[in-house]
């Protein structure tokens, strides 16, 4: 039975889900209100398999988190509020000046919406998988990227622990391309309602048993090395939703002779625990620094992240 369900979990919800949103678009019914129930019922599935097929004993022990995960989920509502009318506006205007230059725009909605739908995910995953590898190679940016690493262990809580200003760029820069190139309205929500529901399981602490989908979904068992606080392991797996990037560039990491030991950050044991504390964590990064080189952590390990290519899985 745990097999089973280890191996169903995520391609049946997923696919749920986008059936889901395509009947009622059908029925006249907007997806995007789809969205809200959809995460309650993912939240609610997610918390119940870690009960029953937990991955890890341990990860389903608080550690002081859950207030300040807690307070991320509103957070990230209120900031995708905001990402998608900011998208909207941006498409728009950049559309009606790039229409003039090239004609109008080449996105083939005239396919079954199935058969556009991968097509938007290799597109949405390529952007995003760029901005998130800039996120941790770029010591600025990598200042609002820590508050996703400092989560200590995975779970359903955590999905959207993440800076504000994070969630705006990549939630922004994520929608423009579909929209800019005339992509219709049903498949960027279904674009969204992806992300949700690969999103949980990518965080919730459930033993997923995807065997060859390891390497499509960007799913618990590989980014769970993503959130090692090894940093050679944590630069590798930078895929959102699904992996096949990390494939085409060299940062595919799913070891087979060693379990990921601790999560959270190499050399960061001073970042801030709480909510407020994290969000205006990059403002006092310098004294962050300082704090866990007192506490025997190494600043300048700390400070940026590596660009060693990890290890290539077989
Ligand atoms: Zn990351
Ligand atoms: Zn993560």
């Amino acid at each position: 039975m745990r097999p089973l369900l280890g191996a169903v979990a995520l391609p049946v919800t997923l696919s749920a889900a986008i059936a889901a949103a395509i009947l009622l678009d059908a029925r006249g019914v907007p997806s995007s209100s789809l969205m809200l129930p959809l995460f309650l019922v993912c939240v609610l599935l997610a918390a119940l398999l870690e009960r029953v097929i937990p991955h890890r004993t341990a990860w389903n022990r608080p550690r002081g988190d859950v207030w300040t995960d807690a307070a991320y989920v509103p957070t990230s509502w209120a900031v995708g509020g905001l990402a998608q009318p900011l998208a909207s506006v941006l498409a728009v205007w950049l559309g009606t000046a790039a229409a003039g230059l090239l004609g109008p725009g080449p996105w083939p909605a005239h396919w079954p919406i199935l058969a556009q739908l991968p097509l938007a995910w290799a597109l949405v995953e390529l952007v995003d998988y760029w901005a998130h590898r800039a996120l941790h190679q770029v010591p600025l940016l990598w200042r609002l990227h820590a508050v996703h690493h400092s989560a200590q262990r995975l779970y359903w809580l955590n999905t959207t622990r993440s800076h504000p200003l994070e969630m705006l760029g990549r939630g922004v820069g994520n929608l423009i391309p579909l929209a800019l190139l005339g992509a219709p309205e049903l498949l960027i929500a279904l674009s969204g309602i992806t992300n949700l529901v690969v999103g949980l399981f990518q965080h919730a602490n459930v033993d997923l048993r995807l065997g060859p989908l390891n390497h499509v979904f960007s799913a618990l068992p590989v980014h769970r090395w993503h959130h090692s606080r090894e940093r050679a392991e944590a630069d590798s797996n930078y895929g959102n939703s699904f992996i096949f990037w990390d494939h085409v560039f060299g940062t595919f990491l799913l070891p087979r002779d060693h379990e990921v030991d601790e999560l959270g950050i190499e050399g960061l044991d001073a970042y801030p625990r709480g909510y407020l504390a994290q969000l205006v964590a990059p403002l006092h990064w310098n004294e962050i620094l300082a704090r866990s080189a007192g506490a025997g952590c190494d600043p300048v390990r700390a400070a940026s992240r590596s660009t060693t290519s990890p290890e290539v899985s077989p």
